[in-house]
């Protein structure tokens, strides 16, 4: 049983139903829904992390994209490159920012990755204002909405049932079984995957025994906004010709426009969580702009409005929560993708599965283990009955 419909329980039931006959899927809102971390257009992908293990992660994880590619038929990945960039007149020492120490990260790594300067970088991309960029060749998007119907569509074929507009009341063990009442029906499972975002502590403090609640905040992007460029410029900045482009140093993405997708040139600026904030003279997407892509200061500027209405789910240690919940046997837990979480979405998914139907999974993933947020007492429990 997976509680929590997003792109994680999503992928936890895609993993586990390959491999077991009975798998649901409890969501308290419904599928997609434009408040959910996993609503949206695009999503970057790439393997940049200046944290050795996370860019192998990702690596891993692009390597079950194209699994799911396959067995699905889907289209699910852009693979337009994502580019970080670095321009002298905002983070003076180059060496330092985070595209050239990502790049390093790469190279060790042996993962395809190269660096543009000067007029190769301007030959390329003539709208660009920087000094150096980095470009990530197997980086890209992917396309949210093809996503969720291709996870909606074999999930339907495998006969996994999803069940929305559904509260958990209660999750208690029972023998061998794990009893989960709620406010329609109860059921009996060998194992629940709490995937619930925002929503997980919730959920955890109504699994009897449980001793865990996971130290989470949240943040948003300080502003977005929307760049159609003017018609002589168009196909400059589509994803046959652009890039995902970010400046991390000073808090900047920008997603491609898709064909068939998004007609726009998306721009946000936030706190990446695995950077110290650094002051820098661009503090605001329109800044960017001037600074690095005045080509867009003739293009129709909007806010974005339509997707990205939900936070960023940050953990206390900035590190992934990933594994078995503290006090409930079989019951276990994925949380705390601190706005980076759709990329790794394949591989969380096949974690999730692997100790929810092996209680094991081949990856190790000591390293996310819930147990460092153990409470020292139960917590849950007495205030919650059965019949609630
Ligand atoms: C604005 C924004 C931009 C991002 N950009 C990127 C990016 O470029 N690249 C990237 O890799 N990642 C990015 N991320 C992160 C990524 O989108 C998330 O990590 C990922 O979608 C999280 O998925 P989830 O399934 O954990 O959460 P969610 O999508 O929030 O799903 C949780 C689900 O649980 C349900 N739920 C909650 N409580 C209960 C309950 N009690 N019972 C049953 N169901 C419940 C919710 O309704 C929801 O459907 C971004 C995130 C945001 C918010």
């Amino acid at each position: 049983m997976v509680i929590g419909g997003g792109v994680m329980g999503l992928f936890t039931a895609y993993h586990a139903s390959e491999r077991v006959d009975r798998v649901v899927v409890l969501e308290r809102g419904r599928i997609g829904d434009p408040m959910t971390a996993s609503f949206g257009r695009t999503r970057s992908y790439r393997s940049d992390y200046l944290d050795p293990g996370y860019a192998r992660l990702a690596r891993e994880a692009l390597r079950l994209w194209e699994e799911f590619e396959r067995q699905t038929g889907t289209a699910a990945l852009i693979r337009c490159g994502c580019m970080n960039i670095a321009k002298r007149s905002v983070t003076p020492d180059l060496r330092s920012t985070y595209g050239h120490r990502s790049h390093r990260v790469l190279e060790e790594l042996g993962v395809p990755s190269v660096s543009l300067a000067g007029k190769a970088l301007r030959a390329r991309f003539p709208y660009l204002e920087a000094d150096v960029g980095y470009l990530d060749l197997d980086g890209g998007v992917v396309n949210l909405p093809a996503v969720t119907a291709a996870l909606q569509r074999t999930l339907a074929d495998r006969g996994v049932r999803i069940v929305e507009g559904i509260t958990t009341r209660l999750a208690a063990r029972c023998g061998s079984e794990i009893r989960v009442v709620t406010d329609v029906e109860e059921w009996a499972s060998r194992s629940v995957v709490v995937t619930a975002g925002h929503g997980t502590n919730e959920v955890l403090a109504r699994l009897n025994g449980a001793r865990l609640q996971v130290p989470l905040t949240r943040d948003r992007p300080i502003e977005a906004k929307y760049f159609t460029p003017p018609a002589d410029f168009r196909e400059q900045f589509a994803s046959n010709a652009m890039p995902v482009i970010a400046y991390l140093d000073a808090g900047i993405y920008c997603h491609p426009i898709i064909n068939g997708l998004i007609d726009k040139v998306k721009i946000g600026y936030y706190h990446p969580p695995d950077l110290p904030r650094a002051v820098t003279t661009i503090d605001s997407v329109m800044s960017f702009v001037e600074h690095c892509a005045p080509t867009l200061l003739e293009a129709r500027i909007e806010p974005v409005d339509d997707v990205d209405g939900c936070d960023y789910d940050l953990v206390a240690d900035d590190e992934f929560v990933l594994g078995a919940v503290p006090g409930f046997p079989g019951a276990y837990v994925g949380v705390g993708w601190r706005g980076t979480g759709y990329k790794f979405a394949p591989w969380v998914g096949r974690v999730l599965a692997d100790l929810a139907v092996e209680r094991d999974s081949m990856y190790d993933v000591r390293r996310f283990d819930p147990a460092r947020f153990t409470k020292g007492r139960f917590h849950a429990g007495s205030a919650i009955s059965a019949n609630a």
